[in-house]
């Protein structure tokens, strides 16, 4: 199975299938790179999957060396990408060498950042192991660590040379981070595609128990509705603004509940039934619109409310985020499943009546 996605010079094709991490190194020496490579993973991936990377670029000729990263979120950050530099010179990488990110969203966007930076950009390749990355952080181009003052602060648009999914992997990441990547997967039918939203709902239990097949067919589709967004405005101008669809809601109960409290996919699962709802309220889509999603939603064992913070509070975060975009939000709202819009002048009172029912307080 191979996406491509179409960014002229910046083009490059997705790969996907079981048992793919395997091949890396033939892909790899089929295209015009150096014989050095480095493969950045964390404590928890590299141990399960990192040696299988790393025999397959030696078969075939690459110099590979493995640098893992604390597993988790902290890592996304300047002192992990110094250590990658450090990996990076004495490994002896030159303008041609490849860094391999093989890990979830965390490690993709620190290796990937650390590649856009590292003697301005040197070739860099998405190996992602969660459903999250697969479906959404590897396809896009959008690399970051975060700083001490707020999430992704630090970062630029670099696109891969090439992405190799795995569905297979997936065999070992917990049901949590399944859950939380399939948010991504119900957001991405919802903006785009009405007949993968309905066959999302009609093969919950086989994508709940990770079935290869099934679980191949959601990632291809998810990577070709991103990929398609993407094509149309690479640097986030206009159209992919609708990718942030349950996203502002959904930042602002992550602050607001800790980012310790909730994966991003759970938040964004009751920051996609808020817009729904506020959607609902502006009168832009029907009730059974708003219900279709949130029992999608609960059926993939997501939350859709959250007591753990109150109205007052998400209000204030969603305005400093405003401040930070420098004027007005652009929501994305619901008119049907398959198709969203997006609108700025929302009234301050039916966003507060929504994130005050959503937290059920
Ligand atoms: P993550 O990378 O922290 O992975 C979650 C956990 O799963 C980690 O503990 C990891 O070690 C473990 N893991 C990964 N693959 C595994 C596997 N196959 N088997 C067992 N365990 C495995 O988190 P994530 O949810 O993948 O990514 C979140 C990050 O992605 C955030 O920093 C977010 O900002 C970023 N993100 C980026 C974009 C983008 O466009 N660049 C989009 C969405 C999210
Ligand atoms: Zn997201």
């Amino acid at each position: 199975e191979e996406v491509k996605v179409d960014l002229g010079i910046h083009s490059y094709p997705i790969y996907i299938s079981p048992g793919s991490i395997g091949y890396l190194g033939e892909w790899l020496s089929q295209a015009d790179f150096s014989t050095r490579t480095l493969v950045v993973s964390d404590t928890t991936v590299g141990p399960l999957y990192g040696e299988t990377v790393v025999a397959s670029l030696q078969a075939n000729g690459f110099a590979a060396e493995l640098v893992c990263v604390a597993a988790g979120e902290a890592s996304k950050c300047l002192t992990a990408a110094e250590k990658i530099y450090t990996q990076a010179i004495l490994a002896g990488l030159d303008r041609k060498s490849t860094i391999i990110a093989l890990g979830g969203g965390v490690v993709g966007d620190l290796a990937g950042f650390a590649a856009a930076t590292y003697l301005r950009g040197v070739p860099f390749i998405q190996v992602p192991t969660t459903l999250l990355a697969q479906v959404d952080s590897s396809v896009g181009g959008k690399v970051a660590v975060d700083h001490i003052l707020g999430k992704n602060l630090i970062g630029a648009f670099y696109q891969p040379k090439l992405v190799v999914i795995d569905p297979a992997v997936l065999e070992t990441l917990p049901d949590r981070e399944l859950k939380a990547g399939l948010a991504e997967v119900v957001k991405h039918g919802v903006i785009a595609d009405n007949d993968f939203f309905a066959f999302l709902n009609d093969n919950s239990p086989a994508i709940l128990a990770k079935d290869p097949a099934v679980l191949s067919r959601i990632i291809r589709r998810n990577c070709e509705i991103k990929a398609s967004v993407v094509e149309q405005d690479e640097r986030e101008a206009n159209l992919r603004m609708i990718l942030n669809f349950g996203h502002t809601i959904g930042h602002a109960i992550e602050a607001g509940a800790g980012f310790e409290r909730y994966r991003h996919g759970e938040a964004i699962a009751i920051g996609m039934h808020g817009a729904a709802l506020l959607s609902r309220y502006l009168g832009l889509c029907r009730e059974d619109t708003v219900l279709a999603l949130k029992n999608t939603l609960l059926r993939f064992g997501l939350p859709v409310q959250s007591s753990e913070c109150r109205a007052e509070q998400l209000l204030s975060f969603i305005e400093r985020d405003k401040k930070n975009i420098s004027g007005s939000i652009n929501w994305v709202l619901l008119e049907d499943i398959g198709r969203v819009t997006i609108r700025s002048d929302v009234p301050a009172d039916l966003v507060k009546r929504v994130l005050t029912e959503i937290t059920g307080i």
